[in-house]
């Protein structure tokens, strides 16, 4: 997250530079800055990261879709042709291994039972979605977006190539 919006400021100083205009944005305090990036939503989330990779190697998807009718359940990128879905995991809230830590004091039971019921909705949905005939994908937000992309878009052309040449098809020789 802290990443991503240090990010975002260089990329806006420099386009403000480019510009030829002289005055810069005053430096913000890291803590306003986060709030900002909060505010601004999904938009500097590590998965605008993943879908700006994916959309830079040609590869156009839904985002926040529903991949099986019926199902009220929503799919963070959603490839229909090929039925894969990708969800993308927020450390805290679904209980990343690496960087999730169990709340301490008052409302510790309270988070445990919070993050516990995310995961078994995360289970829930990657069910649904696969026993419908869907490939599941999960992330954790903390993984390397371009590392991430790479193995969406593998699975992608993977999948693409079996619908083109379906099993049932005459023989080619
Ligand atoms: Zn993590």
């Amino acid at each position: 997250m802290t990443t991503g919006s240090r990010g975002h400021t260089r990329s806006l100083r420099r386009r403000i530079v480019h510009h030829g205009l002289v005055s810069l944005p005053p430096a913000v305090d890291p803590a306003v800055s986060a709030r900002m990036s909060n505010t601004r939503g999904r938009d500097t989330s590590p998965e605008m990261a993943v879908r700006r990779a994916l959309h830079r190697m040609g590869l156009r998807y839904r985002v926040n879709y529903r991949p099986v009718p019926g199902v009220r359940r929503t799919a963070d990128i959603v490839f229909t042709k090929q039925r894969i879905a990708i969800l993308i995991d927020g450390c805290f809230w679904h209980g990343c291994p690496d960087h999730y830590r169990p709340a301490t004091g008052g409302r510790s039971q309270f988070w445990a039972e919070k993050i516990e019921g995310n995961q078994r909705r995360d289970h829930e949905s990657s069910e649904a979605f696969s026993s419908a005939g869907w490939l599941v994908l999960r992330f954790w937000e903390h993984e390397d977006p371009v590392t991430v992309a790479d193995h969406i878009s593998s699975a992608v052309h993977e999948a693409a190539r079996r619908t083109t040449c379906p099993a049932s098809g005459s023989p080619r020789t």
